[in-house]
């Protein structure tokens, strides 16, 4: 399977648009004609530089207004297809889109527009391209998939297919199941898209809030299960207008478009039975045991502070690091540990963010399996050098600079604490908390996307809807993402201001960071008893 991506969908000038695009791993571009027509030079040029970044143009889109038109203005667009058709040849790329009228001289008909299709089949064959059909959803006479196959398949002509796009089709509530009763060598391009469900002028969410399959509301996998159905085997393609991404990092949004294409990809393949897409096989997502620990990173002043506050909340100084400066405070199922460390990972994060939270270890069902399928997805593994006696525990690199450690009890990596950690025998009653609650991570508010297609394509776990919290400097963006059983819960704080709270602190920390976290409590007012007897201080 080919995968393919709008270079409309990323920010930036062409050229850094296609270096993006082909490190995050596509095989080809949708080429937009604004992207030549901004760019110096002219068509072949570009089409050059595409297959310079080792990609090809798997179509050449938009050509608007054509079907359906009244003489003169038939014979005018069958010229302007003609003029795009070299283009194409100059590009050298051989389909188009024609995306179904919304001339407002377009005077409908199935069979006037199957006609129309018809006949420029015959001009593009002689030219060796092809075109493909789609339905926009605000099309003024054709706006339904099923409408512009129907066309597609009176217009029968080889040349002429059909261009199915999950927008169109789940932005209109159009059920999907009907894009399997057409035949998968007639369907010559597949667009996905997923959105938000906001209730709004469908032209306008379409052209700014579309995001990657996974980031949205819409059941892009239901789509794709059906297109999987029809045995089309040409390339998936991304076709997302999104103004955060215009303006976001070109890299990090074609990586999250390879993510959320191979997330579902898999998804597909473990639902629908046959035929397979061809993607690299991967472990399902990974199911979440716990927090097993959080990691600060510190120098000594400061880790004496913060031992400080974690013995008034109750923990004890559990145990030593045998080889590395490296504190265990511990309190019911909670492990915290402080790395003073003047080297490696936890050192770098303490000299360019200070005193935070640099590594979270996850308990899992199986290390090694989490990593196989975030390694699918593209996320970089995180190796640090490993000492005598230390175990190897596998890690990535999460989003926002920060690190990832699974623990399972199968490969005995549970026993870190035990294999690695002298005792030092300190015991505390503790505050009766008893494990990790949640996680808050504060990150610009474009970033909010990529940080819950990272958690959901990667583990076991679901978002909840999107909460504003209005905070004096502005407005916070907030979302809960939770596996099935809250072992695991993270909430995402998006900050558009620096004047908030949470863009405050992404400002001060120079970047995403965790911000809290949170611990449960078995009894909340026993636990504040206990607190104050230890001369915690409560606002
Ligand atoms: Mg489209």
């Amino acid at each position: 399977m080919k995968t393919g991506i709008a270079t409309v969908s990323i920010a930036g000038e062409l050229p850094e648009k296609l270096a993006a695009i082909a490190a995050a791993g596509f095989d080809g571009v949708e080429i937009f004609e604004q992207d030549f027509i901004a760019h110096d030079s002219g068509p072949r040029d570009v089409g050059q530089m595409v297959r310079d970044h080792g990609l090809e143009i798997m179509l050449f889109q938009p050509f608007r207004d054509f079907e359906g038109l009244p003489e003169p203005d038939r014979a005018r667009a069958f010229d302007r297809a003609k003029r795009k058709f070299n283009v194409m040849q100059e590009l050298g790329t051989d389909l188009m889109l024609i995306c179904s009228s919304v001339h407002p001289k377009a005077l409908g008909g199935i069979d006037r527009a199957a006609g129309d299709l018809n006949a420029l089949g015959d001009v593009a064959i002689e030219h060796g391209l092809r075109v493909g059909y789609e339905a926009l959803a605000w099309g003024t006479h054709v706006n339904d998939h099923r409408d512009a196959w129907e066309i597609v398949r009176r217009a029968d002509h080889p040349s002429i297919g059909l261009i199915v796009d999950s927008f169109h089709t789940l932005g209109r509530k159009l059920s999907p199941e009907s894009v399997r009763r057409i035949p998968g060598d007639k369907i010559f391009f597949v667009q996905l898209a997923d959105a938000p469900q906001i209730e709004m002028d469908l032209l306008y969410w379409s052209r700014h809030f579309r995001n990657m399959p996974g980031e949205g509301d819409l059941d892009v996998r239901t789509f794709m299960q059906a297109v999987v159905a029809t045995g089309y085997d040409g390339p998936i393609s991304l076709e997302i207008f999104n103004d955060q991404f215009r303006g976001g990092s070109p890299r990090a949004i074609a990586e999250d478009g390879m993510r959320s294409l191979m997330a579902l990809m898999d998804d597909v393949n473990r639902i629908e039975p046959a035929p397979q897409l061809d993607i690299p096989t991967m472990p399902p997502r990974t199911e979440i045991e716990g927090v097993e620990f959080i990691e600060f990173a510190a120098d000594e002043v400061e880790a004496s502070r913060l031992g400080s506050l974690l013995t008034t909340l109750g923990f004890a100084h559990a145990a030593d690091h045998i080889n590395k400066d490296v504190s265990l405070w511990r309190q019911g199922e909670i492990n915290i540990v402080i790395n003073t460390e003047r080297e490696g990972f936890a050192h770098a994060t303490y000299l360019s963010r200070g005193t935070s939270v640099c590594d979270i270890g996850l308990r899992v069902k199986d290390a090694a399996e989490t990593v196989r399928r975030a390694e699918a997805l593209k996320v970089k593994l995180f190796h640090q050098r490993i000492d005598q006696g230390e175990l190897h525990l596998p890690a990535i690199h999460s989003v926002g600079g920060g690190i990832m450690h699974f623990l399972d009890a199968a490969s005995g990596l549970t026993d870190v604490w035990d294999v690695e950690f002298k005792a030092t025998g300190n015991a505390s009653e503790g505050a009766g908390l008893i494990r990790v609650d949640h996680v808050a991570q504060t990150m610009g508010h474009d970033e909010m996307l990529t940080w819950s297609l990272f958690y959901t394509s990667l583990f076991d776990a679901s978002k909840r809807p999107v909460v504003d919290v209005v905070d004096p400097g502005g407005v916070v963006r907030s979302q809960v993402i939770e596996s099935s059983d809250a072992s695991l819960r993270i909430t995402l704080n998006g900050a558009d201001s620096n004047r908030t709270l949470a863009g405050h602190f992404v400002a001060g920390r120079l970047g995403s960071a965790v911000q809290h976290v949170a611990f449960e409590s078995g009894d909340l007012f026993e636990t504040e008893r206990r607190l104050r007897a230890r001369a915690m201080a409560f606002p």
